[in-house]
């Protein structure tokens, strides 16, 4: 593909330069759908799970209707449920909490890193000894995100899991489907990882979808029933209370077109991270330079600001240039009307979530996607820069 013109509108998430380039082929593909109609858990979606698989590098994968539904799965699955606490970052996407929450458990939100975004290990390991201490909730699983595709920390991750009685590692990598760390991509770091198919994400379908990786195969045989309703080995037998979790052959269709771009997608937002770490400068924070090992998927590319006021300026510098920007997230999830609630239950005074918090106040996203040309780069970074 030839890159944009430098003073090509820029994009925030690519919807259209991509589709230029797959379009014959998903039309096709949902064409296929049509005529044999099999909607819903079609061939496709069978087809689909043998290539993701294969991608992650996992022995299974199951198609699931969304990432929600992936988190929830993989949570029904291990019967989390009241009395149970699920540490997770405050600084996330909300349905990393809220999971918990309708299977009736407990979030128990910890403190991130300045420096990667992820959860904080130190403070991870404060908060679960202070459950099991107080004994009101039983530690039960740890949720980590790799956020903005910045793989956590997994094998310290795991072994904290390990010391504290085999807790429950899950991997929100809705945002990260792709990003390596040493060498592996995510999904078989933890016991099971949930991906998302959310059109703006790494590898997005045109509507919702999602998945589930493990190697386990227990796990997965259990996922695959708890997608469609709990049933057993034939469709009228129900094992257990399960959902409507499927993902449907249109989507998988659509995803089966874009798998073959993806590794050099991955590429060219790395690429475009570089091109925007080469610009920016102090006073302004790139993300972290990728530490060796971990290897993001880019799948947001976020800066830090001095203060809330800076980040007003950048944003109004980038506005008035017809750039867009976003901010990933304005509100650590602990001070959420619909999450305060469960903070103040996981302890009695629930110890300060400093880093979220402040992060919050500072953070912006730019552009990011495999389609920016360098030059859109270099505008995007010159507006950033304009504002000091
Ligand atoms: C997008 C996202 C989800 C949810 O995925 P959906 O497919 O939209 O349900 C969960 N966690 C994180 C961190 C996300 O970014």
């Amino acid at each position: 593909m030839t890159p944009p013109p430098d003073d090509a509108p820029v994009a925030f998430f690519d919807m259209k330069a991509q589709q230029a380039l797959i379009r014959a082929g998903i039309d096709a593909g949902i064409a296929r759908v049509l005529d044999h109609g099999r909607f819903i858990q079609g061939p496709e979606v069978d087809a689909l799970e043998e290539k993701l698989a294969a991608f992650a590098g996992v022995a299974h994968c199951v198609g699931v209707s969304s990432g929600t539904d992936a988190l929830q799965i993989a949570m029904m699955a291990e019967n989390i449920g009241p009395g149970d606490a699920v540490f997770l970052p405050a600084f996330t996407y909300t349905a990393t909490a809220e999971v918990p929450l309708v299977l009736g458990a407990t979030p128990v939100f910890v403190d991130v890193e300045e420096a990667t975004f992820n959860i904080d290990l130190a403070d991870l390991e404060r908060r679960v000894e202070l459950v099991a201490r107080e004994g009101r909730l039983r530690p039960r699983a740890v949720v980590g995100v790799d956020l903005y595709g910045l793989p956590a920390d997994w094998p310290a991750i795991e072994a904290l899991c390990g010391r504290h009685g085999g807790m429950f590692a899950l991997d929100d990598a809705a945002q990260a489907f792709g990003a390596r760390l040493h060498g592996k991509r995510l999904g078989g770091w933890a016991d099971a990882t949930a991906c998302s198919f959310y059109p703006t994400k790494t590898l997005g379908c045109y509507g919702d979808g999602g998945a589930l990786l493990t190697d386990d195969a227990d796990r997965a045989a259990l996922y695959r029933s708890l997608r469609t309703h709990g049933e057993g080995a034939s469709r009228y037998e129900v094992l257990r209370t399960g959902m409507n979790g499927r993902l449907d052959s249109i989507q998988a269709a659509i995803l089966l077109e874009k798998v073959p771009l993806l590794e050099g997608e991955l590429a060219a937002r790395a690429r475009a991270a570089r091109w925007y770490a080469e610009r920016l400068r102090a006073p302004v924070v790139a993300p972290p330079s990728p530490t060796p090992g971990f290897e993001s998927a880019w799948g947001i590319y976020s800066i830090l600001l001095p203060d809330a006021a800076a980040r007003d300026r950048v944003q109004a510098a980038l506005g008035a240039a017809g750039l867009p920007s976003a901010i990933y997230y304005p509100k650590p999830l602990h001070h959420q009307p619909a999450y305060r609630a469960a903070h103040a239950a996981a302890f009695g005074g629930p110890p300060p979530l400093p880093v979220s918090e402040d992060l919050c106040a500072r953070v912006l996203s730019l552009p990011m996607h495999p389609y920016l040309s360098e030059g859109q780069v270099a505008r995007v970074a010159d507006a950033v820069m304009s504002a000091f």
